[in-house]
């Protein structure tokens, strides 16, 4: 390890590795810092009697011609080192035991929303203009501009300050549309009347018109492409390496501490929580909320029943009340859930006549009891839900572990095991990357555009910009 980098960067998640690995290509000295002892923080894969997983993903956005994630790989020129396997359909939203198939373009979806609802398809027509446009405008736009440009004007000025509720409430009724324009509210993990119109239909709007991925093989093989990118270009990875401070001198960051020792650098990247991150630079960090977590079951089966490769289960077409118990039972009769079959495009990943399954709930933090005491109890439960999606499924499982927001939180120092960052409401929404301090960039979900693979991507390809910008300023003056 040296001593001197142009650039460090603190956390090798998507976002810390997008920065370095693009850093070490434009031939900056660049080191990634990585407290774990392994590399990808949500993006990882795990090995279990045969049966593999992925710690944390259903679908990755940002593939399509214009994703964000698509940019960065094109950019590294390393598209060809993974395989991405398009979900078909995106997923299947089984409403009490209605099922849907939701395709991943839009003028299927079109032609789904017209099936469903017939008398309104102007409304479905205008709002999936307005929903397009919105999101042409965001892929197109810096995301501070977006999120944050206070003079802002047009469809994202006037749709900035409203919820997702609000936006389709212009133009929609029918209770089973709605449902399927919401059934991705839990991918951020808040219900319609909160969610931000904006964030929402960006998030939406990739899934829906580029489609949404599973990496053959795992999701361990996006973070490896990157890994071997950053080093290939001569970045460096040092794993075991937790940061526990940002040096700052004359009001600006000049390195970090790592294990007790001055790792000195022209730049720093935080791209692991900024909510800590800001606490050692000494930022007021606001006083935000942080988005939800979830309660994982990870399933091997035998002789499974038919499982799709992606599926939400919601007892009813209200989306909103299936998010009324979330801090405190993850398996109510209300909830809803991810049923997640990763052998399904990658037949590897379990033994010959079995499949590798997640089970993700929306959970709270602090939860009714502590999250070891019940962690079995609420497997079962949620098994019984799983039961009433899958029918057959609680037979077939010969293997099962579990994972609690506490796991997350221990295994990435993501506060409060917050699954995409900040809460992406409409209060929220503005969060405070501006708040920065010379010397000091932020990336990864805690920053905009916020959670996600593709936006983590965004956030560490906009991060190495700014802090080469730096840089190269520095050296010239
Ligand atoms: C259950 C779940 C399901 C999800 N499903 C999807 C999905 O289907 N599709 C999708 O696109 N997104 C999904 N997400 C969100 C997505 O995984 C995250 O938004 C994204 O991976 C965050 O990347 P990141 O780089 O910001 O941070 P992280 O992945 O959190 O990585 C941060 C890294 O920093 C390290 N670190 C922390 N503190 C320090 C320190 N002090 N010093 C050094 N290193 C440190 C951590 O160990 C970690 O490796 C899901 C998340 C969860 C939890």
């Amino acid at each position: 390890m040296k001593r001197l980098y142009d650039i460090a960067v603190i956390g090798a998640g998507i976002g810390g590795l997008t920065a370095g690995a693009l850093l070490a290509k434009k031939g900056y000295s660049v080191a990634v810092f990585e407290a774990g002892h392994v590399p990808g923080g949500y993006c990882t894969s795990f090995k279990r009697q045969g049966f593999m997983f992925d710690s944390c993903l259903d679908a990755i956005s940002g593939w399509g011609e214009y994703g964000w994630l698509r940019k960065v790989f094109k950019k590294l020129d390393i598209e060809e080192k993974i395989k991405m396997v398009r979900l078909e359909p995106l997923r299947v939203d089984n409403f009490a035991g209605d099922k849907i198939n939701v395709p991943g373009t839009i003028p299927e979806l079109i032609n789904l929303l017209y099936g469903i609802s017939p008398g309104e398809k102007d409304g479905i027509l205008n709002l999936l203009d307005t929903m397009e446009e919105i999101y042409r405008i965001a892929m197109s736009t810096p995301p501070e501009v977006v999120y944050a440009y206070p003079g802002i004007k047009g469809v994202i000025g006037k749709y900035r300050d409203k919820t997702y509720k609000e936006l389709l409430d212009e133009f929609i009724t029918s209770p089973r549309a709605r449902a399927v324009m919401c059934d991705r509210c839990a991918f951020l993990g808040l219900p319609p009347s909160k969610v931000s119109a904006l964030v929402m239909t960006i998030m939406f709007m990739t899934y829906s018109s580029g489609g949404g991925y599973r990496i053959k093989g795992g999701a361990c093989n996006l973070t490896d492409a990157l890994v071997d990118a950053l080093l290939g270009s001569g970045g460096e990875l040092h794993l075991n390496a937790p940061v526990s401070d940002i040096i700052i001198e004359d009001g600006k960051a000049c390195g970090i501490i790592v294990a007790g020792g001055k790792i000195r650098a022209k730049a720093v990247i935080a791209a692991a929580g900024a909510a800590a991150m800001c606490r050692v630079a000494g930022i007021n960090a606001d006083a935000n909320k942080t988005s939800v977590s979830f309660y994982m079951v990870y399933l091997g089966l035998k002789d499974a029943p038919e499982i799709p490769d992606s599926m939400g289960y919601y007892p009813g077409y209200d989306i909103e009340s299936t998010f009324a118990d979330v801090a405190r039972d993850v398996a109510s009769p209300n909830a809803s859930l991810e049923i997640i079959n990763y052998s399904g495009l990658s037949p590897a990943m379990a033994p010959g006549g079995h499949t590798s399954v997640m089970l993700m709930s929306k959970a709270g933090y602090s939860y009714a009891r502590p999250w070891n005491e019940c962690r079995n109890y609420e497997a079962d439960r949620v098994l019984s839900l799983a039961e009433k999606a899958i029918p057959g499924i609680k037979e077939s499982v010969v293997f099962r572990e579990t994972a609690t927001p506490l796991t997350l939180e221990k295994y990435t120092g993501n506060l409060h095991g917050a699954a995409f960052g900040w809460e992406q409401s409409v209060s929220n929404t503005r969060i405070s990357s501006h708040q920065r301090l010379r010397g000091l960039f932020f990336a990864g979900h805690w920053t905009y555009p916020g959670g996600g693979i593709e936006s983590v991507a965004a956030s560490g390809a906009a991060a190495a910009e700014s802090a080469a910008a730096l840089v190269n300023k520095e050296a010239y003056n």
